[in-house]
């Protein structure tokens, strides 16, 4: 992963979510426009996050919610393979 996507990979749930200020959202469209990877990364993000809210405004239990923000999470984590190698060393440790 190049060093550009690592760096718009960090807010961007806030990005998605509208929590980003204005400066972050610049920064990750003109990324997107650019990187065909990281569009296709946050069209699967848009996916989630809309069926998330969309849950959201009917109360899902918080057992649901979780586990909607795992899959996040790992969406996150396939896009950053290095992080992904670091929680599963972590796992294995606590074994
Ligand atoms: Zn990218």
């Amino acid at each position: 992963m190049r060093r550009a996507c690592k760096a718009i990979i960090g807010p961007l749930t806030d990005y998605l979510e509208g929590d980003a200020c204005k400066e972050v959202c610049r920064r990750i469209e003109e990324h997107l426009r650019g990187c065909e990877r990281c569009q296709m990364h946050v069209d699967n993000m848009k996916v989630i996050i809309t069926l998330y809210k969309r849950w959201r405004d009917v109360k899902i239990p918080s057992a649901l919610s979780m586990r909607l923000r795992k899959i996040i999470a790992k969406e996150m984590s396939v896009a950053s393979p290095s992080s992904k190698r670091l929680s599963k060393r972590q796992t294995r440790r606590k074994k």
